[in-house]
């Protein structure tokens, strides 16, 4: 599996942070939110083994140290960890030295070098004190959280949004439809001449 790292498409808000890879290649970046998980985790895990795809795990440090077992098969399956803090915080509500701390209370237990912000929010003066992790967001969400919105929506979502370089944000908890969509999405993106790379974290 290579590591991708080709220009990437920053935002206005957080202009040296990646939103989407910069590619005209039929590549996509698939990324899982909030776990591990005991439920949910061994059902993508099985998954994406059985499509030989790789994906990043953004785990609250919270959950590694609960469950170091899951995060052992996350990485023995050749995906990667990346830090989404350790209780989940949300940057906007919180002061930037509690901000700081929690993130790097996770670090060890996930990654000291990429960070997805929880809720996709940080502050400008949060950003500068965590200068040396890279900040993945994405382009791609497809409500598998919401429990209002049936698995076929998002199976929807993710058919009629995807481009190529697409950072792809799913979660990895029980009440998320990701483990029912997945399978499909994974079979119908690769019939579209559609392959899946891992973000470089380098
Ligand atoms: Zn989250």
């Amino acid at each position: 599996m290579r590591l991708f790292r080709p220009g990437f498409v920053g935002g206005c808000l957080y202009p040296d942070s990646i939103f989407r890879i910069k590619t005209a290649e039929k590549l996509l970046f698939l990324s899982f939110d909030d776990g591990p998980d005991p439920t949910s985790t061994p059902l993508l895990l099985d998954i994406l083994d059985k499509h030989n795809v790789r994906a990043q795990f953004f785990c609250t440090g919270r959950k590694a140290e609960m469950h170091p077992v899951l995060i052992n098969q996350i990485l023995n399956s050749g995906h990667q960890i990346g830090n989404h803090g350790y209780d989940h915080l949300d940057g906007w509500k919180t002061d930037s030295v509690t901000y700081f701390n929690d993130i790097t209370r996770a670090s060890g237990l996930t990654s000291d070098r990429i960070l997805r912000p929880p809720y996709g929010r940080i502050t400008y003066n949060q950003k500068k004190l965590l200068k040396s992790y890279k900040l993945i967001f994405w382009d791609l969400m497809a409500y598998d959280f919401d429990t209002t919105f049936a698995g076929e929506s998002c199976l929807k979502v993710l058919i009629n949004k995807i481009r190529p370089g697409s950072i792809i944000v799913l979660h990895d908890t029980p009440s998320s439809c990701a483990n029912l969509i997945l399978d499909e999405f994974l079979s119908f993106a690769t019939s579209e001449g559609y392959r899946f790379e891992l973000i470089n974290s380098a």
